[in-house]
């Protein structure tokens, strides 16, 4: 995801807009193995306030992730602001070198940044659906497709006290 910053990096207030497209390999995020179903997407304008590269847009996929309750695939679709500085590295300032992105000539590639973009706004942990019912604790059982036995035939931990305390007669 290359993009070329000649023009707009030497004319103050100057703005582009760039529209791109790349498919990409997927990541390990935690245990996690997410991979693309879409390709990425990211659609910016970069404006030139005399003092750095403003960047702002958006970035958009969808992921195919594992559902941490049903251990089914499902799509996650990731659609985010994306606002970023960006600036030559030799005119950052050490704040900035924390912050901005820095770039050191005029084709910049900027798909590990996006990456980084990403990966802060994923969930700590993706649910299918927030009404997902998970796997039966007994028999494992996708409880989202079947409805096993194993809830009715579980005691009431009282009930199961009391008939202890019967079994001593
Ligand atoms: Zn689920
Ligand atoms: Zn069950």
């Amino acid at each position: 995801m290359e993009i070329d910053i000649a023009r707009v990096r030497r004319e103050t207030e100057s703005v582009v807009s760039f529209d791109l497209t790349e498919k990409i390999p997927g990541f390990m995020f935690g245990t996690d193995n997410l991979t693309f179903n879409t390709p990425l997407h990211v659609q910016i304008e970069v404006h030139n306030t005399g003092k750095l590269l403003l960047v702002q847009g958006t970035v958009q996929t969808e992921l195919t992730a594992t559902c941490g309750r049903c251990l089914e695939e499902f799509v996650y679709p990731l659609n985010i602001k994306y606002e970023d500085e960006w600036i030559l590295r030799e005119d950052a300032s050490a704040d900035q070198k924390d912050t901005a992105f820095l770039f050191d000539q005029d084709v910049i590639e900027i798909r590990d940044r996006i990456l980084e973009q990403i990966v802060m706004a994923l969930p700590m942990k993706f649910i299918c659906s927030a009404e997902c019912l998970g796997l039966c604790p007994t028999c494992g059982v996708n409880r989202n497709l079947l409805k096993c036995e194993c809830q009715d035939k579980q005691l009431d931990p009282r009930l199961a006290g009391l008939s202890k305390w019967r079994s001593k007669d």
